[in-house]
């Protein structure tokens, strides 16, 4: 029999193709969604879509009774970190309450497995890279502590109530689908690739840099760019790691390969033979100056091994989906 998984968040980026990889990996599943960033077109109907909030334990137990669930992932938190820097307390509220309504409805209809997308911000400023599993947690922004938080919830839930997790810190999600039906769509859109991809295809005029004197090569920040669908991969893995009865785990998830601002741009022009005007604008917020993951116990221990492993298909994907969907979803 399939076993069903809910997606929650499954209507957001890295959502909606996680729903599409458990599908066609001949999952059964389940999609939980507030709508307040995700898109409804994103999901795929084969999925079983309800409209409601993580935070709301009582929606989550309506659908727990109606569905018969074997595993939960975890997508639905914010992830904007300049957004979290300003209104931490929204950062929290969603974050944290919905990791908590989510685990008590979980523990009341004993669902016993927990996949959850955490991220390369727990641990701050980095001091070795590349990044280890254990390497000190020290978050420089609310977006980071509110995934470290939960992951500690997790595991003290675990103790207690025998719920397995695996936590993924995600470093930077991008891509999209390779036929361009699916892909990234944020309103406001803050992102690195999906922005530098509206200026090459005129939506903007000018790609700002957050900063050119950062402690790297070329003084912009340096990040682990991993394929998207490479990152749903990682998911499946996961559970069938926890359903096998391993124990609970944390794991980096990125490509060990760092790109600077500015080489994402050079890539960028490449990929689509356009200039992408660009000019050096104040630093953002909250941004650590290199985040590149040791992957190695991901790869070793969940036999994780990701394909796309150059920046330039990956741009290349995301550059398919904005020609299709120059207005995303809407289009
Ligand atoms: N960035 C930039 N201009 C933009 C958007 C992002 O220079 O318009 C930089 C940002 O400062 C960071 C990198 O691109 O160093 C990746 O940012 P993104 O928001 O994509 O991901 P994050 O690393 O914050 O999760």
């Amino acid at each position: 029999m399939k076993q069903t998984v809910m997606v929650a968040g499954g209507a957001g980026y890295i959502g909606s193709h996680m729903v599409q990889q458990l599908l066609d990996e001949d999952y059964d599943v389940v999609v939980a969604d507030n709508l307040s960033t995700g898109h409804q077109k994103a999901i795929n109907p084969a999925a079983r879509f309800y409209e409601g909030d993580t935070r709301d334990k009582q929606f989550l137990q309506q659908v727990f009774q109606k569905e018969d669930i074997t595993a939960v992932i975890h997508m639905d938190a914010f992830s904007i970190v300049p957004e979290s820097v300003k209104d931490p307390l929204k950062y929290f509220d969603n974050n944290v309450i919905g990791m908590i309504a989510l685990l008590e409805a979980m523990r009341d209809q004993d669902i016993k497995y927990l996949i959850f997308s955490s991220t390369a911000a727990a641990f701050g400023n980095p001091q070795k890279t590349p990044i280890p599993d254990d390497a000190p947690k020290d978050p420089i922004n609310p977006y980071g502590d509110s995934k470290l938080m939960m992951e500690k919830i997790m595991k003290w839930v675990d103790q207690a109530y025998g719920i397995k997790y695996v936590a993924l810190r995600y470093f930077n999600a991008a891509g999209a689908m390779a036929d361009g039906s699916m892909g990234e769509d944020h309103t406001p859109e803050t992102h690195l690739i999906p922005i530098v991809l509206k200026t090459a295809i005129g939506q903007q005029a000018t790609l700002q840099i957050y900063g050119d004197d950062y402690n790297t090569p070329d003084g912009t920040n340096v990040r682990d760019y991993v394929h998207i669908l490479d990152l749903a991969k990682a998911h499946i893995l996961a559970l069938k790691y926890l359903i096998a009865g391993n124990p609970s785990d944390i794991f980096n998830l990125g490509s060990s390969t760092g790109f600077s601002v500015k080489e994402i741009v050079e890539a960028a022009r490449k990929v689509t033979g356009k200039e992408i005007p660009a000019k050096i604008a104040p630093r953002r917020d909250g941004d650590p100056d290199i985040l590149v993951a040791d992957s190695s116990r991901a790869r070793k221990i969940l036999g994780w091994q990701p394909q796309y492993d150059n920046i330039h298909d990956i741009v290349q994907t995301a550059w398919t989906w904005k020609q299709k969907h120059p207005n995303g979803y809407n289009d």
